[in-house]
């Protein structure tokens, strides 16, 4: 399927009426992308204990179409909940590398955004978005479930505007910045 992704701009670009074409197949794709945003589980501190708890029967994620999977192929979304010490830095770029395109990441409070209460700390990586791309940010020490749900609420909204014509196929994206939704 990513690679039919992949070729449908250049396809669409020769024949006549493409451009719908084109149109009518990001807004299914983009659809079908934003209903269905799994995460892998993994936590790595406090933040984590929020992010199970939205994933439970009171905030139950699974209604929004969120449901965790325990290995890094079968996710897109990867939720860094807690602080980034430089030990676990390179682990987490290894699982980056095990998720399909597209992927995406959400750094879950404040020591992931920044290194929150250890941002003096020699072992604390001051931000997440250090070592992999980030593509929502949620304040908070620790943030609620709810805002964690916001976040992936938002995550949707940056979904719908991804085009195949912009390279949202299956072709990894340049690793060195966050995607591109304009
Ligand atoms: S942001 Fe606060 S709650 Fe979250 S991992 Fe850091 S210290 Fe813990």
């Amino acid at each position: 399927m990513g690679i039919v992704l992949d070729k449908l701009p250049g396809v669409c670009g020769v024949l006549p009426g493409g451009a719908g074409v084109l149109a009518a197949s990001d807004e299914v794709v983009n659809w079908a992308r934003k209903r269905s945003v799994w995460p892998v589980t993994f936590g790595l501190a406090c933040c984590a204990i929020e992010m199970m708890a939205a994933y439970a029967a009171r905030f139950d994620t699974d209604r929004l179409g969120i449901f965790p999977r325990p290995s890094p192929r079968q996710a897109d979304l990867l939720i860094i909940a807690g602080t980034v010490v430089k030990k676990m830095a390179e682990p987490i770029v290894q699982i980056f590398h095990q998720m399909p395109e597209p992927r995406w990441v959400l750094s879950l409070g404040s020591c992931s955004n920044c290194g929150g209460p250890y941002y003096d700390s020699y072992s604390v990586v001051k931000g997440v978005d250090k070592i992999i791309p980030v593509d929502v940010y949620v304040a908070g020490c620790p943030p609620r479930p709810e805002a964690l749900i916001y976040g992936i609420l938002e995550l949707q909204k940056k979904i719908e505007k991804m085009s195949l014509a912009r390279g949202a196929g299956a072709t990894a994206q340049i690793e060195t910045g966050p995607r591109r939704y304009d």
